[in-house]
């Protein structure tokens, strides 16, 4: 980039004190309506929604007939009201059980240990899997303040204990936090009869193997699989 010249948020090359008054402007947006400025606060709070992209979505909803932005707020106003949490897993739900452990289909032997429901929900788009899941609301990560005691592991320990469960499959990040959390709740049930499993690391579908850090590459060599199992994608 030429010296003395920045790159503001709103994509435009200019000298950095003009850049400055730009990005201002627009943060400043001069409203002549006091509701359409409430309007785009409220959607400015949202992730990763600038003001700009929240004046876009409010002038869009004003040329929206009436009725169909009613149906727009209703949805979301039942949503934070009425949505309630799975008294057995934690995901989120609309009734006292969720849809998953409500369904008689389900392997009842298997446990599916996530951090969020962001997570459920990754691995039931996959189709691949049929068993329960247990949502931990987070993982162990002492240096901001999150201890065993504000996760969701006492439950899983009594789940197990009470249920046919004979698997965990602790599928957690593959960070610090959550290797210390796998081997915490690996812990828990040490002397027990229950299976405990981790989902496979390796190198991603698509990535290039120079770029893959050592961590994965080793893993995926001393984790290596048959032809057979590679060719269908299926583990043992
Ligand atoms: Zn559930």
């Amino acid at each position: 980039m030429t010296e003395g010249l920045t790159m503001p948020q709103n994509g435009y090359f200019c000298p950095s004190a003009i850049g400055q008054i730009v990005t201002q402007r627009v943060e400043e947006m001069i409203f002549s309506s006091r509701l359409i400025e409430d309007a785009v606060q409220e959607f400015a709070k949202l992730p990763g929604i600038g003001k700009k992209t929240a004046l876009r979505m409010v002038l869009h909803l004003l040329k929206t007939n009436k009725d169909e932005v009613d149906r727009f707020t209703t949805a979301i106003g039942k949503m934070r009201h009425e949505i309630r949490f799975c008294r057995d897993c934690h995901n989120i739900s609309d009734h006292d059980l969720c849809d998953v452990c409500a369904n008689p289909g389900r392997n009842r032997t298997q446990i599916c240990v996530v951090e969020n429901i962001r997570d459920v929900i990754a691995i039931e788009s996959t189709q691949q899997y049929s068993g329960l899941y247990h949502v931990l609301g987070g993982i162990l990560s002492p240096l901001d303040g999150v201890g065993p005691e504000q996760l969701h592991i006492g439950t899983l320990v009594t789940r197990v204990k009470t249920t046919e469960v004979t698997e965990l499959i602790m599928a957690l990040s593959p960070t610090i936090e959550g290797d210390t959390t796998v081997y915490y709740v690996a812990k828990q049930f040490s002397g027990t009869p229950v299976n405990i499993t981790t989902i496979a690391r390796g190198i991603a579908f698509g990535g290039e193997l120079e770029y893959a850090d050592e961590m994965t590459l080793a893993r995926s060599i001393a984790r290596r699989l048959p032809i057979e199992n590679y060719m269908t994608g299926v583990g043992r």
